[in-house]
């Protein structure tokens, strides 16, 4: 059954009703009839089964048949810092993590991004994004839509990040992501249980890494600079690899 991540709003009480492009790709594109079935989230957790009552290009309705909680969602929270990128490296980390059950990703400005890539990530591309990562969720039926939230500096990245956070970094020798995982598994913070991580930060830096002196700041807001092995990974592949990899370390990708 098709999926379509609505505005809470488009559902009021038994009611369905979708405008926009939404309703013109399920008429003209998926050619989906009254009578068809959908699933329709709003973003609160929920999915609600719909029955098309009336379509056109501009509009649907459509009455809520059944309501059930999504269970996709993965335990741990991860949110991606991501140090920008080149448009399309940018993009795949957004497919791919949103596939994955990332929670949120924040384009981060760091000393040697580039300045084409500044202006991207604070103009017209942000639509784009944000529908990249709404198929995305649709399609790996995720039940809640990450977070994509404005550019910021690094700097700024690191006094407002919250709870544990790591840093990948191809120089670091000593310490490693799975070691630095289990360490932080086994010592649960005060009155939280041993084993269980709600949430993490991973900080990936652009194509061209981070400097030895913003490794330095992170450190000192307690952000941990993990190896992820001894070949150097691209920046994209970095982000994905380090998702998959905590994911699989805490439970996330199944038994
Ligand atoms: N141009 C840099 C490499 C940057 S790789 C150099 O040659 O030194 C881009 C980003 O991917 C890095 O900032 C880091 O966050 C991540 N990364 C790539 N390979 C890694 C590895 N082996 N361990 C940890 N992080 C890595």
């Amino acid at each position: 059954m098709h999926r379509f991540f609505v505005e809470p709003e488009a559902i009021a009480r038994n009611t369905v009703t979708i405008i926009g492009p939404q309703a013109r790709q399920m008429e003209e594109v998926l050619r989906l009839r009254p009578g068809d079935s959908i699933i329709v989230l709003d973003n609160s957790g929920w999915q609600y089964e719909v029955e098309i009552a009336d379509l056109d290009e501009a509009r649907a309705t459509g009455t809520v048949k059944g309501k059930s909680l999504v269970t996709t969602e993965p335990q741990t929270k991860i949110t991606v810092f991501q140090g920008l990128l080149k448009g399309e490296r940018f993009e795949y980390v957004l497919q791919k993590g949103t596939e994955l059950g990332v929670v949120g990703f924040v384009p981060v400005v760091c000393e040697r991004c580039v300045v084409g890539q500044i202006r991207e990530a604070s103009s017209g591309k942000w639509q784009r994004w944000q529908r990249i990562v709404a198929e995305a969720a649709e399609q790996s039926e995720r039940g809640k839509l990450p977070m994509l939230r404005p550019a910021v500096m690094f700097q700024q990245a690191c006094e407002n990040v919250r709870g544990f956070s790591v840093l990948a970094w191809e120089r670091e020798q000593a310490v490693g992501l799975r070691n630095t995982l289990r360490h932080r598994l086994q010592q649960a913070p005060k009155g939280k249980k041993p084993g269980r991580l709600f949430s993490l930060n991973l900080f990936v830096g652009p194509e061209g890494g981070f400097t030895p002196e913003e490794v330095q700041r992170a450190r000192g807001y307690g952000i941990v600079p993990v190896s992820l092995g001894p070949r150097i990974l691209r920046a994209d592949t970095a982000t994905i690899v380090a998702t998959t990899a905590i994911m699989y370390e805490l439970g996330d990708l199944g038994d």
